[in-house]
């Protein structure tokens, strides 16, 4: 019940003011959001790496009203690649990115938001790595799948994430399967409304397992993101099925959520990436971690009263 309040809250700007300038306890953001510059966040990116890891980064931050706000996150971007450059990770460290961020629902936002990913895409390949293109509310897919297209033509390892709560998602699967993209499959944490999403958890649970034939069997490179038990055993079951080997796909998990079975998968040989989110506007991010659990919540609230 807690969880769709607490992801309207996320699109709320007077919530936004509200927690941001609460009094949050650092550690509760911190959790989940390890570091709000570059300089922070290299030192996380060495210590995972250093324990068998591959990362996802995030730059935190969606929804934009300036179009120097999205040169500013490709800016930001642009930074950590640079100093990602130094580590020789390659594509271990690969980067997440929201086109919110790039300016994708502003005026002529389609344009604005592929003008400003290309250079990050660009870099991102000039030091051995890729990026991957967040989903967001369902309304922005049509233009994230458009630009994604459009990055493949030059850079054919450009990823993107389907979400398994919406009906359109298996239809996306075959095409994307298809045609060899590197593809996260999520549960999906937005708030979409019945009209195209299932809104049950067990319905959502067994689309993932559908889609996750399609692209286990397809000609791409599936990458499962999911914190849940059993979708990971199905996904090795699924992938031991399709014949491939432990480098034909890979799990990813958020930073701060169930760490030991990062670190038990990779242990076993898989290859598991840490979507790991820094940068200071941080609320988006947080608010749907918070809404995935109400413990967390439970926790955030008590951290706030206590302080
Ligand atoms: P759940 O059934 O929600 O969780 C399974 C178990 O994992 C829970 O019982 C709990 O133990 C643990 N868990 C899950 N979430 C939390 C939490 N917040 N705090 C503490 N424990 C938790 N969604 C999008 O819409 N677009 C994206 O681009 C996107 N990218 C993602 C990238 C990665 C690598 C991952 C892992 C998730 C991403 N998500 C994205 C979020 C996703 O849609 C889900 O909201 C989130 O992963 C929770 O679903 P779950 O599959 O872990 O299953």
């Amino acid at each position: 019940m807690l969880g769709p309040v607490i992801l309207a809250a996320s699109r709320s700007d007077r919530m936004r003011r509200l927690v941001s300038g609460a009094p949050v306890t650092k550690q509760v953001v911190d959790r989940f959001i390890p570091g709000e510059t570059v300089d922070q966040i290299v030192p996380v990116v060495q210590d995972l790496t250093a324990k068998g890891l591959e990362l996802t980064m995030d730059v935190v931050g969606e929804d934009i009203t300036r179009p120097e706000q999205a040169a500013a996150a490709r800016d930001a971007y642009l930074e950590l690649i640079d100093r990602l450059k130094d580590l020789e990770l390659g594509e271990r460290a690969e980067m997440s990115v929201k086109l919110s961020l790039f300016g994708q629902a502003l005026d002529g936002g389609h344009d604005l938001a592929l003008a400003n990913i290309r250079p990050v895409v660009e870099a991102a390949a000039a030091i051995g790595t890729t990026v991957t293109l967040d989903a967001e509310d369902h309304t922005t897919l049509d233009s994230m799948f458009a630009i994604h297209e459009e990055l493949r033509r030059d850079f054919p390892e450009t990823g993107c994430v389907i979400q398994s709560y919406l009906f359109r998602t298996e239809a996306d699967a075959r095409r994307l399967a298809a045609n060899g993209s590197r593809v996260r499959l999520v549960k999906g944490a937005y708030k979409e409304p019945a009209s195209v999403a299932y809104q049950h958890k067990s319905q959502i649970d067994r689309a993932y397992v559908r889609i996750l034939r399609i692209l286990m069997a397809g000609e791409g490179y599936p990458m499962v993101g999911s914190h849940d038990p059993r979708l990971i055993s199905i996904a090795q079951e699924l992938a031991r099925r399709a014949g491939r080997k432990p480098d034909e796909y890979e799990f990813q998990m958020l930073y701060g959520i169930r760490s030991d079975e990062h670190l038990r998968l990779a242990a076993e040989g898989h290859r598991m990436r840490v979507y790991t989110a820094f940068g200071t506007d941080w609320y988006g991010y947080f608010m749907r971690r918070l809404a995935e659990k109400p413990a967390n919540l439970r926790f955030f609230v008590r951290s706030m009263i206590t302080k």
